[in-house]
């Protein structure tokens, strides 16, 4: 570790420094989901071999540790500029996103027909996971041009596919998502930015967004926004949005950059976290838009990237959880306070480390289970989408979709949760900038928030994925888990929360049937339900195949310490979502 600064006490603020989970991926991919033999029947990847992946990995956890976590704490604290609608990223940013770009990580999940490196997405999340940890600013103009990419690959014509996706691949040029107005959230059906049809079949684009990340910057020669508009006869609602590709330079016909479009950077938005990211106003003067999709069915093509895009996030929860726990462990190891409650461990030093403490232990054992969880939770639900999209496995497909909201809750929840608790096994230190640990929960924060802010991820699990079938998929899920062989310690408890789950589940979807109000006043605890199960049933399987050596003794406690200080939040989890509606609704608005 390299020391930044002296403190006046005599303390030393360290770096933060991030460490490859190289091992942990590894078993992962090997034994627990054994993702070699799954990915040899799908045609696409049949070739892909295991020292290829582990290659990958290896290569992307460097980028990772050497490129782009030198820059965190510098990018943090310089930020970003802006001057007469110019905006400057931290020193350092647009060298280490060139070295990301080149190296083809915006494309490694991408299409090979258009520059991409068509590997699985599953493979993809193990290394978000590690450029989240690693520095979420800087890969936030990354997972953007990712989205982007899936987006215009989805919707766009055989043009529009060939003029902009070797470029986002390659990172010369990048993208943006330009959904939110002042007054337009999470209801974009009430967005007012206009789209007016012109003679050459483009549109004119003009409105102001604000929020939008990676809208402006000075870090590739071109950025591509993807931006929702009305057009003039348009229905009213989420029905009558459009979406558009409107590049800041107009492409020109073999390629290279032309005219400057008219849109521009208003203003930097000034944030809590994520200092390193500009978030921009954009206004729309008129800027010169090309139709993505067809008119009027523009959220629907924008879910594409917004799903990518929430899947990403959850991963960038994961990120903190990951970065928080290994910073505190280290702190802990080497902070010397008071004794251990059996006598002294350490009795030729003055104190005992940290560690002797169980509620120090405590806490670093619920970072860790819940980073090391959820990095499983993360790659399952990769695999998932994979053998939807390149296997035409429905079922898959349907247990994808109806985790989405989970991991991009669930894992930003628990990440923002993990990094306090970093800041908590610190201590004074943990509240003190040169420590590095207030700046992961400052720029943790923000995942719950964007994206769709958690409540909505809730309802969309309860409202729609879970009243749309009755619960059927989670009920398919239910029984993958309680069908597989996990050792004979974790098989009463796994089955009595699957059991639990599945009752609640039917209570909830019976009693929506009278009470409008139930599915969202019992979401977000029923979305914390199915994180909790779904976290315990890949903790089992982690223990259940863990090596006879120190790795696997760190698993096997790990999980014991999940059954039996986290899973049982499920027990008070259930007994809220059994309350009734009128619990929240009672209370008239006037008394709010
Ligand atoms: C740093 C940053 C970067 C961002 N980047 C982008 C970007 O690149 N592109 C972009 O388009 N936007 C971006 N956003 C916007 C972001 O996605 C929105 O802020 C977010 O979706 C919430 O919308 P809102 O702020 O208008 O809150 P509101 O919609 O006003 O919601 C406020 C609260 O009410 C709850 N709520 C609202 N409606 C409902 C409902 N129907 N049911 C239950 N609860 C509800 C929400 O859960 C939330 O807790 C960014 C925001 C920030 C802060």
């Amino acid at each position: 570790m390299s020391a930044t600064t002296i403190r006046g006490s005599g303390e030393q603020g360290k770096a933060v420094e991030y460490q490859v989970q190289q091992q942990d991926i590894e078993f992962l991919l090997d034994d627990v989901f054994d993702v070699q033999s799954a990915w040899s029947k799908i045609e696409a990847f049949a070739d892909l071999s295991p020292d290829v992946v582990k290659a990958i990995v290896a290569e992307g956890g460097r980028v990772a540790a050497e490129v782009m976590a030198p820059l965190n704490q510098s990018g943090d604290a310089e930020g970003c500029q802006w001057q007469d609608g110019e905006v400057t990223t931290p020193t350092g940013f647009a060298a280490a996103f060139a070295e990301l770009a080149q190296g083809g990580w915006l494309g490694l999940s991408g299409n090979p027909q258009f520059g991409g490196q068509g590997m699985p997405k599953s493979l993809g999340c193990l290394v978000e996971e590690m450029f989240w940890s690693a520095n979420s600013s800087l890969y936030l103009y990354g997972t953007l041009t990712v989205g982007a990419c899936l987006c215009i690959d989805a919707h766009g014509s055989p043009e529009q596919k060939s003029v902009y996706l070797p470029k986002l691949y390659s990172g010369e040029w990048t993208g943006a998502m330009a959904l939110t107005e002042s007054h337009a959230g999470t209801d974009l059906g009430i967005m007012r930015t206009k789209a007016e049809v012109q003679s050459d079949g483009s549109y004119a684009i003009t409105g102001q967004k604000i929020f939008i990340t990676s809208g402006e910057h000075d870090m590739a020669e071109n950025i591509v926004h993807l931006t929702l508009a009305r057009l003039p006869d348009a229905p009213l609602g989420s029905k009558g949005i459009s979406l558009f590709i409107v590049p800041k330079y107009l492409p020109n016909d073999d390629g290279s950059v032309g005219e400057r479009n008219g849109w521009s950077s208003g203003s930097l938005e000034h944030k809590m976290g994520i200092k390193g990211s500009a978030t921009s106003v954009i206004n729309y003067d008129g800027a010169k838009g090309f139709l993505l999709g067809e008119e009027n069915q523009g959220l629907a093509a924008m879910f594409t990237m917004m799903n990518y895009e929430r899947l990403s996030v959850g991963l960038q929860g994961l990120g903190a959880a990951q970065l928080a726990y290994q910073h505190s462990a280290n702190y802990a190891r080497e902070r010397l306070q008071g004794r251990a409650p059996a006598g002294p461990q350490n009795p030729d030093a003055v104190a005992d480390s940290l560690l002797v403490h169980p509620d120090v232990r405590r806490m670093l054992l619920t970072q860790r289970a819940y980073a090391e969880g959820c990095r499983a939770m993360g790659l399952y639900v990769g695999m998932q989408l994979d053998l939807e999209k390149y296997a035409g496995d429905q079922r898959a497909g349907r247990i994808g979709q109806l985790l989405t909201p989970v991991v991009k809750a669930f894992l930003t929840d628990r990440g923002l949760d993990c990094a306090v608790l970093g800041q908590q096994v610190l201590g004074g230190h943990g509240y003190i900038k040169e420590w590095g640990m207030e700046q992961i929960v400052r720029d943790a924060r923000i995942g719950q928030i964007y994206e769709g802010a958690n409540g909505v991820q809730a309802i969309d699990l309860v409202g729609r994925k879970i009243m749309r079938d009755g619960g059927k998929t989670l009920q398919d899920l239910l029984g993958d888990i309680t069908a597989t062989t996990v050792a004979p310690e974790f098989v009463e408890p796994l089955a009595d929360v699957c059991q639990r789950l599945d009752a609640v589940t039917q209570s909830v979807v019976a009693r929506a049937q009278q009470d409008p109000n139930l599915p969202g006043a019992v979401s977000v605890d029923f979305l914390d339900f199915v994180g909790l199960t779904l976290c315990a049933w890949l903790w089992a399987r982690m223990a259940s195949c863990a090596p006879q050596n120190e790795f696997g003794d760190a698993k096997r406690a790990t999980a014991r310490y999940f059954f039996a200080r986290l899973l049982p939040q499920t027990l008070g989890l259930e007994q809220s979502i059994k309350a009734e509606s009128a619990a929240v609704m009672e209370m008239p608005e006037t008394l709010f």
